[in-house]
C-alpha cells in the first residue's frame, strides 16, 4: 500500500513526502480509506502506531476538497479533543506538518495558559482546531467560540480522556456541534464506558485495530 494509492490530494502527498514517510502504517493503511469514505470510525490505537496521521491526512484531504459557506472566524470546520495540553500541542504540530501545502488554518487551545492569546486567535479563520475540552468549554461560555460549524469531531485517546474525568464536559461539547457530522474516535483500550460514549456518538461505524 502506498499514500497515493489511498486517494489523498497531491499537495498532502508532498507534505508527507517530506516527512520522510515512505508508506503508511498498518492503522494508516486501515483508517485512511474509512475516514475518506465518510463513516464514523472506530479506532483502537496505541501511541507509536503513526494514529495521529491516521486522523489527520483524511480529515485535511476532505476539509481541502470543500468550502465553509459561511465561514466566520472563530467557527472551526473541524474538532479534535485530546486529554492533554501535551497531546493536543503534538496534534496540531502534526496538522500543521502534514496540510503546509493547504490553504487551511489550525489553532491550538487548552488550559493552564492565560486565555487572551486563544482570544486573539479566534479572531481569524481557524478551519481545524485542537482543544482540550475544559479550555475549549471556557471558551464556550465566553462566546470566543462557535461550534455549530463542526464538520468533524475527533477524540484522541478516548480512554485518557474518561479516566482525566472529561465525560461531563465531553458531553456538553457534543450537545453543541450540529447533529450531521463525521465521527472519529480513537482509544488504546475498550472499557464499558468507552463502549457506552462509542454507541451514542457513532453512527454505524467502521472498526480498525492493529
Ligand atoms: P503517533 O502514533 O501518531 O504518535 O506517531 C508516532 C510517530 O510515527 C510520529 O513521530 C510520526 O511522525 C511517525 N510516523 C507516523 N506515520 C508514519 C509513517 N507512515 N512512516 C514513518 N513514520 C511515521
Amino acid at each position: 500500500v502506498t499514500f497515493a494509492s489511498l486517494g489523498l490530494a497531491e499537495p498532502i502527498l508532498r507534505a508527507i513526502g517530506e516527512a520522510g514517510y515512505t508508506s503508511p502504517t498498518p492503522i494508516q493503511a486501515q483508517a485512511i480509506p474509512q475516514v475518506l469514505a465518510g463513516g464514523d470510525l472506530l479506532a483502537a490505537a496505541q501511541t507509536g502506531t503513526g494514529k495521529t496521521a491516521g486522523f489527520t491526512l483524511p480529515l485535511l484531504h476532505i476539509l481541502s476538497q470543500t468550502h465553509a459557506h459561511p465561514h466566520p472566524p472563530g467557527r472551526p470546520r473541524c474538532l479534535i479533543l485530546t486529554p492533554t495540553r501535551e497531546l493536543a500541542a503534538q496534534v496540531e504540530e502534526s496538522v500543521k506538518t502534514y496540510g503546509k501545502h493547504l490553504p487551511l488554518a489550525s489553532l491550538v487551545m487548552f488550559g493552564g495558559v492565560n486565555i487572551n492569546p486563544q482570544i486573539g486567535a479566534l479572531k481569524k479563520r481557524v478551519d481545524i482546531l485542537v482543544a482540550t475540552p475544559g479550555r475549549l468549554l471556557d471558551h464556550v461560555g465566553q462566546k470566543t467560540v462557535d461550534l455549530s460549524g463542526v464538520e468533524i469531531l475527533v477524540l484522541d485517546e478516548a480512554d485518557r480522556m474518561l479516566d482525566m474525568g472529561f465525560i461531563r464536559d465531553i458531553r456538553k461539547v457534543l450537545a453543541l456541534l450540529p447533529k450531521k457530522r463525521q465521527n472519529l474516535l480513537f482509544s488504546a483500550t475498550f472499557s464499558d464506558e468507552i463502549r457506552q460514549l462509542a454507541h451514542g456518538l457513532l453512527h454505524d461505524p467502521a472498526t480498525v485495530e492493529v
